[in-house]
């Protein structure tokens, strides 16, 4: 089967009255689906958890976005039962099958675009560009894993022997547990779960509580397109009840994590562990956190460099892994660039994601509380700047914040706050610098912005992060274009829209015949 080669989904632009109507159209559309109930989806079945779970819109806290079912250990251990048993069928299925069920899911997705952007909208607080934006790199994973099992599906050539002929396959695993975050509710379970299902492995999916209506548009467009039972199973629930099972089970084969460093290192240990029963060594990834820096040196095209800077910074609210929570600026430049940021992050407005405010709600109450925790740590570790404040509304907002002349080493420059807090750091010249952005446990994203070759070429070689951009900012990676993943405590750097990533959910066999 030769496929069209892969192109990335085109985002949509907002700036036109057709694409504004349809988006609007789409959230009227949503609005009145809000509140309704969500089965467990297990082995093809619909079932009911012990009691449920709400899941609310982060811009206005009394609106109840979906009703969720608490799934239990229970449950987590039946999933994995199907899981198993339907394994047994669609490792056999040919890869070309597998692909078409991929793009039949990716073209129900793509006809169904800005309702699947509208569930973001209510259920996590992306505004829309944000939100389309997930959209398209969810299409993205799907065509992309479709051609890749398609490509894995060829294995390897060996090198002939005399009187022997060896054969080198890629086959799948089983049965892999897939433990996404909320804060890409489309595009990270599909990463994940996609290319598990991609290369023959069946799935159990715990979607984050934050997000489980996102996993739903996931779960019923794999329906739609044909995906047989079993193959994926959806069970929402806690953390600790539902995805300890799915960790620790001894038939789970491998464990997708993406998350917090906290978490990511409890699942790393756990999944070591070997149950009675266990036959295998569980293969792990875990992506994890971020403390990113945005390098502006002082022969950057500075307005380029701060505007770069507000959007890895404040986009979505600075709730990305990559986002760009620290700006570190040498000496000469960085009163400059710091009144320019300082102005531009004042500029930004706050308001609810479904009115498309540039900036909207953080996720939930406990995440407002860290973030506010550590905007308390910040007044004493550095000098306010922008912010400081909860912002006005019925959700949960907070003020753009600007530490300026941050200590590289306080808790506010070394620690993930997952909010719109930015650090900003001095740097004597270009070496201290880059040694500043290496000086955390972490190795994500990170941007350089300096018109000098030589000094970008220094930091292509010294500057430890996964994904590196010189004169761009720190987020919004493409599939196939940024293929992603961090060093260090960011994880295990498996590069998801990668040409390495299917890999991760497939083992080799070798089979050598003799043949006189
Ligand atoms: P989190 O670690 O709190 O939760 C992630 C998932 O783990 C959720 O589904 C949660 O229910 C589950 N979980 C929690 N406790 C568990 C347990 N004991 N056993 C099994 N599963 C458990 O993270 P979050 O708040 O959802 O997401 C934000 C974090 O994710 C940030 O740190 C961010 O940097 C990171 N992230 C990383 C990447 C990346 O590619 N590196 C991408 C997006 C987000």
């Amino acid at each position: 089967m030769a496929l069209p080669e892969f192109r990335n989904e085109p985002f949509s632009d907002f700036s036109t009255d057709a694409h504004r109507n349809a988006m609007r159209a789409a959230l009227d559309q949503v609005q009145r689906e809000l509140g309704r109930e969500f089965p467990l989806l297990i082995g093809g079945e619909r079932l009911q958890g012990d009691g449920t779970f709400t899941s609310i819109n982060p811009s206005r806290k009394d609106e109840v976005v979906g009703i969720f079912p608490r799934g239990t250990p229970a449950h987590a251990e039946r999933a994995i039962e199907a899981a198993e048993r339907a394994f047994e069928s669609w490792r056999r299925v040919p890869a070309e099958e597998r692909a078409a069920i991929l793009l039949r899911a990716a073209d129900h997705l793509r006809r169904r675009k800005y309702v699947a952007a509208a569930w973001q909208v209510y259920e996590v607080g992306k505004n829309w560009a944000e939100a389309d934006a997930d959209v398209a790199e969810t299409i993205d994973h799907l065509e992309w894993f479709a051609r890749e099992a398609l490509r894995y599906a060829r294995g390897q050539p060996t090198v002939p022997h005399p009187q022997e002929y060896s054969e080198y396959v890629y086959l799948p695993l089983g049965v892999v547990s897939v433990i996404p975050p909320w804060n890409f509710p489309l595009a990270i379970p599909v990463g994940m779960a996609a290319a598990a299902i991609a290369a023959g492995n069946t799935v159990v999916l715990k979607p984050s509580s934050d997000s489980p209506a996102n996993a739903y548009v996931f779960a019923e467009a794999m329906e739609a397109a044909g995906l047989p039972p079993g193959v994926l199973n959806v069970v929402t629930g806690s953390g600790a009840d539902v995805g300890d099972v799915l960790v620790r089970h001894p038939r789970v084969r491998m464990v997708a994590f993406t998350g917090s460093k906290e978490v990511g290192i409890r699942i790393y240990q756990e999944a070591a562990k070997v149950a009675p029963g266990q036959i295998w060594l569980k293969r792990v990834i875990c992506e994890m956190g971020g403390k990113n820096a945005v390098v502006v040196d002082e022969e950057a095209d500075l307005e380029e460099a701060v505007t770069a800077a507000v959007v890895s910074g404040y986009g979505f609210q600075g709730q990305k892994c990559s986002a760009g929570s620290r700006l570190v600026v040498t000496a000469p430049v960085y009163r400059d660039v710091l009144e320019r940021f300082v102005e531009k992050v004042r500029a930004l407005e706050v308001g609810p994601a479904k009115d498309n405010y540039p900036v909207g709600p953080v996720i939930n109450a406990r995440a407002m509380r860290t973030i506010l925790g550590y905007i308390d740590i910040g007044k004493h570790e550095g000098r306010l700047a922008a912010g400081g404040e909860p912002a006005d509304g019925d959700g949960f907002f907070i003020q753009p914040t600007v530490f300026a002349d941050v200590d590289p080493r306080a808790r506010i420059a070394q620690e993930e706050i997952f909010g719109p807090v930015v650090a900003v750091i001095r740097a004597r010249d270009f070496d201290d610098a880059l040694a500043i952005a290496n000086a955390t446990e972490y190795g994500l994203t990170g941007s350089v912005f300096s018109r000098n070759p030589e000094k970008l070429a220094r930091a292509r070689r010294e500057f430890m992060v996964g994904n590196l951009y010189l004169n761009r900012k720190s987020t919004g990676a493409l599939v196939g274009v940024h293929p992603f993943g961090g060093f260090n405590m960011s994880g295990t750097d498996a590069k998801v829209g990668g040409p390495d990533y299917l890999l991760y959910f497939l083992q080799p066999k070798v089979t050598s015949l003799k043949w006189r």
